[in-house]
């Protein structure tokens, strides 16, 4: 249904957790990052192959950073500008090799490089996100140029391998609503355990959440359910909406909580009270406990 004049822009964000994968392939042979890596392309050919007016962007999201494994500064871009003319002997269309071929390529340089340090465990998911919104506004002011009346189209997916960082909630909460105004869609494709942060971005967003139960067939799971835009979605049977934890992650410890204190300026929550917020600094005129008082009228009356 998707008609001619109408710009459909994707993103993909792979969790590519250099722990996870490596914790995931000793778990289950089957389906290692390579596995998971061919999905992604799968879907991102697909994608590409929907309609000629449709882009694609691709970036691996690490412990230490977030990069763009499709487009970036080796890729000659255009149609059929792939410099490697010798890919495309078998007949496959040369964009969607050429991107393949990268993808690839840039994916095993990144693993390469990846030092594991002791602290930094976690998937930067925030970041990547952040900068899967750039792209995103950078391709929409290069596209205005180019088309007249288009409508431009955009969202964000999501592949999550490893568990939630509750440190990036205040990040991700911002890239949420900064992602909710500009009308980006953002779906999370959940491998392993469930991401509170996630729910929320989809709920928020409009995006669609699953938790696949079989990670093998990660690829049928992009084709059928997160292929389709918003409004052929709504003519399909999908997989019914996941539940939504809506609990928020306290400042102090992490912890996930119902209900807490909030700082009247900048918004952070805590669970236990505290006088001064650790976030921004501010400090709380409140009523100090009575106990205080009636020591200093003590004091004053025998003078
Ligand atoms: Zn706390
Ligand atoms: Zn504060």
């Amino acid at each position: 249904m998707a008609s001619e004049d109408e710009i459909n822009l994707l993103v993909i964000v792979v969790d590519v957790n250099p722990i996870w994968w490596g914790q995931q392939a000793q778990r289950d042979p089957q389906f290692t990052l390579s596995k998971c890596m061919d999905a992604v392309m799968v879907m991102g050919n697909a994608h590409m192959a929907m309609a000629r007016t449709n882009k694609l962007a691709v970036i691996a999201s690490h412990c230490q950073g977030s990069h763009f494994l499709y487009p970036n500064k080796s890729w000659s871009g255009g149609d059929g500008g792939g410099n490697d003319a010798s890919s495309s002997g078998d007949g496959k269309y040369e964009l969607l090799s050429a991107a393949n071929n990268l993808i690839a390529e840039e994916i095993r340089n990144i693993m390469s490089k990846i030092e594991v340090t002791g602290n930094s465990t976690d998937t930067l998911l925030a970041g990547s996100l952040a900068k899967a919104l750039c792209c995103i506004l950078f391709m929409k002011t290069v596209l205005s140029f180019t088309t007249f009346g288009q409508e431009i189209k955009s969202r964000i997916l999501v592949v999550k391998a490893a568990e939630d960082c509750a440190l990036q909630y205040m990040n991700f909460m911002n890239v949420i609503f900064a992602a909710q105004k500009q009308n980006i869609l953002i779906d999370a494709c959940v491998l392993d355990s469930d991401s509170g942060l996630l729910q929320q971005a989809c709920d928020i967003t409009g995006g669609l959440y699953l938790k696949i139960p079989q990670k093998v067939a990660l690829a049928q799971y992009l084709l059928w359910v997160f292929l389709p835009d918003s409004e052929q979605r709504s003519q399909l049977v999908l997989p019914p909406p996941a539940h939504v934890d809506y609990r928020a992650a306290c400042f102090c410890h992490r912890n996930l909580i119902e209900i807490g204190y909030v700082c009247s300026v900048c918004l952070s929550i805590f669970c236990n009270f505290s006088p001064i917020c650790t976030t921004c600094e501010t400090a709380f005129k409140i009523q100090l406990p009575q106990i205080v008082k009636p020591k200093k009228k003590k004091l004053k009356q025998p003078m």
